[in-house]
């Protein structure tokens, strides 16, 4: 096994370019525990974590976070969005959240990657880069399945990207215990005041991250009526309605983690909390 330590990204770019198989190494959570369990033994493997260039976090309206910032950035700094918050709090635990990466969970993608219904919410986008050029992705277009995404060999994720959506936003997640878990279910809820937007993204119920466009227009309609600008009390009629909507776009399996019936449950019970939540939020 080949390891290199990236000095730049003009450098990561040209072994991309020149290497099939170069895989990239960020804070390694995710890949050690692969090469470690001898499930994957990448020929070449390129270190990013010294790129400062991946490390900024810059926010005037919208926000462009670098790949490389970890879960301890995100509750540290305020990254511009309270669900990201909520969800960088729950992952793994204070070692994980040091070295774990924005990026390095987009680059595993995998459905219970706690960052990416958030993303689904926020119509995030993705920034790739590769010796072609820079390309956009929005996030609902990255993921094309299981730990799959529209990412090139030859593409570095650079950035995720997003307009500020305001405080009236929730992340929750439930696991088979309260900490170091892996999501049962996971469900971001972005309701943008000022846009009159509502943002879905539903994580560990189907083979990518899932959006819930029933659930957004119902939630559209009770904003409309209730007024964007104001904190509101839905209804127990409107948050079971909600809660229902959101269960119905799920796509679950049946796992070792939990069954698809009891994901659905959680997801409409995560549902009508999440609505309530985000309505009271100004
Ligand atoms: C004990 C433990 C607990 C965990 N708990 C959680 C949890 O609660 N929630 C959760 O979502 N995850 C969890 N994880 C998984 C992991 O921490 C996250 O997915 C993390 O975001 C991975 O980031 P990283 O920087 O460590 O990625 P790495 O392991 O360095 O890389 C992961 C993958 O992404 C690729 N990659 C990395 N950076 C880039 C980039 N810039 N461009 C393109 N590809 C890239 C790598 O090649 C690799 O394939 C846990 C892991 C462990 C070991």
């Amino acid at each position: 096994m080949s390891v290199q330590v990236a000095r730049s990204i003009d450098a990561v770019l040209d072994h991309l370019s020149s290497v099939s198989e170069a895989t990239l190494l960020a804070g390694g959570t995710d890949l050690m525990v692969e090469i470690n369990f001898g499930r994957a033994r990448p020929p070449d493997v390129v270190a990013i974590d010294r790129l400062d260039e991946l490390k900024s976090l810059q926010r005037n309206g919208r926000v462009r976070m670098g790949a490389l910032v970890t879960y301890t950035r995100m509750l540290d700094e305020d990254p511009g969005s309270l669900a990201l918050r909520e969800a960088a709090r729950t992952v793994g635990s204070p070692q994980i959240r040091n070295a774990g990466t924005i990026g390095g969970n987009l680059g595993t993608c995998s459905p219970a990657g706690d960052t990416l219904p958030v993303l689904a919410a926020l119509d995030a986008t993705v920034v790739l880069r590769s010796r072609a050029g820079e390309r956009r992705v929005r996030f609902i277009e990255f993921m094309t399945g299981p730990k799959r995404s529209v990412r090139r060999a030859d593409e570095l994720v650079t950035a995720a990207e997003w307009d500020e959506a305001g405080p009236a936003q929730t992340f929750m997640k439930v696991g088979t215990r309260n900490a170091m878990v892996i999501a049962v279910a996971g469900l971001a809820l972005v309701v943008d005041r000022v846009r009159h937007r509502v943002g879905i993204g539903i994580g560990s119920c189907g083979p990518t991250i899932l959006g819930a466009p029933d659930a957004e227009r119902f939630a559209t309609g009770m904003f409309d009526e209730a007024g964007w600008e104001r904190p509101s009390w839905p209804s127990e009629a409107a948050r079971t309605e909600f809660g229902r909507l959101v269960a119905s776009a799920a796509r679950p399996i049946d796992d070792v983690r939990g069954t698809a019936a009891y994901r659905r449950q959680v997801l409409s019970v995560m549902g009508a909390r999440a609505i309530a939540r985000v309505a009271e939020l100004t």
